[in-house]
């Protein structure tokens, strides 16, 4: 507390992120990261950009970036928009499309970002429970007798449950409320879904939020971006040159371009995720865990005898963190990111071991 700061500042309820901590040999499961490293052209790129024209600014307009991601996603460069990370994307979104005069609609448990950015903007919102099984119903999203949402974001697969709405239920939800801004947070789609950019040319009011931190493990690189009708685009541009011009810096846009023109690499790394969280999945259903069905690069499960907070104590005690929330209805279960096949033999020995079997 100070006396120096503003109003807002003392209102604020800040985003906590999962904790990077600065050891080595820790079994990190906790934020999502991709076990297996980005495209090495990626890399490539970065160190052929490190040289004298860093003294110069990036490009303010990522054209090559918006190009290669329309090209890679079937758009113009005017449906794309690029940011600091999907956070920061998601940011100007609140700000440009999603502070309206009604209240936001989003799920009871999801990105807890997204109260953090009502804060901070003055958004008001409306929390809409999720069902008893973790599943977002789409009727819950529609307006209900004179009832509409000003507008609706949530992510999908959800976070963190890793539950997937399918794209025909994603695109009742974008074709029901045609008065209103329908953000999906794709973060973890490419871990199992069917990505609702294919229907941004069909509803101008749908807007797919996509980021480079997890499927494309660059999360040190910190790319998000934007997919839309290029007059909510235009929205987001209004606020990013009102706010930081330069975003991207020159090593993030020369890595994200030949990131996404590695496409063979980009597949054969999600599918080696996707095969080990099947072989997780069993595993730790045949531990006892309750596990949620994930569509992403994370499991969030829980022991029906063993406490969460226990579990996630016992297992930092072995040197493998885990992400546990202390929120209502989730306080049982743990997220645990899929790491390498190496990584996950460790924690299902570790748990069988804290379980006694
Ligand atoms: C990780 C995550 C993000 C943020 O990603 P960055 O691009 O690293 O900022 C956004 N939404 C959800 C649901 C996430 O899990």
């Amino acid at each position: 507390m100070s006396r120096f700061w503003s109003a807002v500042v003392h209102g604020l309820t800040p985003y906590v992120p999962g904790e990077q901590p600065k050891l080595d040999k820790l079994v990190k499961l906790n934020t999502n990261e991709h076990p297996y490293g980005p495209s090495p052209r990626a890399l490539a790129a970065i160190r052929a950009a490190t040289d004298d024209s860093l003294r110069l600014y990036p490009d303010p307009n990522a054209d090559a970036l918006k190009a290669a991601l329309a090209r890679r996603h079937g758009l113009q460069p005017q449906q794309i928009f690029v940011g600091n990370g999907s956070d920061e994307v998601l940011a100007h979104a609140f700000m440009a499309l999603l502070k309206q005069d009604r209240p936001l609609w989003f799920p009871d448990i999801t990105y807890s970002f997204y109260p953090v950015y009502c804060g901070l903007y003055g958004i008001g919102q409306r929390v809409v429970p999720l069902a008893d099984d973790f599943s977002i119903r789409v009727e819950d999203y529609l307006p209900q007798g004179g009832e509409r949402p000003g507008a609706i974001i949530f992510p999908n697969p959800n976070a963190p449950t890793g539950r997937l709405l399918s794209l025909t239920d994603v695109e009742r939800i974008v074709a029901g409320n045609p008065y209103a801004v329908v953000l999906v947070d794709e973060a973890y789609i490419d871990f199992g879904g069917d990505s609702a950019i294919t229907l941004v040319d069909k509803y101008p009011n749908l807007l797919v939020v996509h980021t480079f931190s997890k499927s494309r493990s660059l999360a040190g690189l910190r790319v998000g971006f934007a997919a839309g009708h290029a007059e909510l685009i235009e929205g987001l541009e209004r606020v990013k040159n009102s706010f930081n011009s330069y975003p991207l810096d020159r090593l993030a846009l020369a890595g994200a371009v030949a990131s996404v023109e590695d496409e063979a690499f980009f597949q054969e790394s999600c599918r080696k995720v996707i095969a080990t969280r099947e072989t997780l999945v069993g595993r730790m259903r045949a531990l006892g865990f309750e596990v949620l069905p994930s569509a992403a690069n994370f499991i969030f499960a829980r022991h029906p005898q063993r406490d969460g907070a226990e579990l996630a104590a016992e297992l930092r005690k072995r040197a493998i963190i885990v992400r546990h929330f202390k929120a209502p209805r989730i306080d049982q279960f743990l997220r645990i990111t899929v790491g390498t096949d190496e990584q996950c033999a460790i924690l299902i020995e570790a748990l069988r071991e804290i379980l006694g079997r």
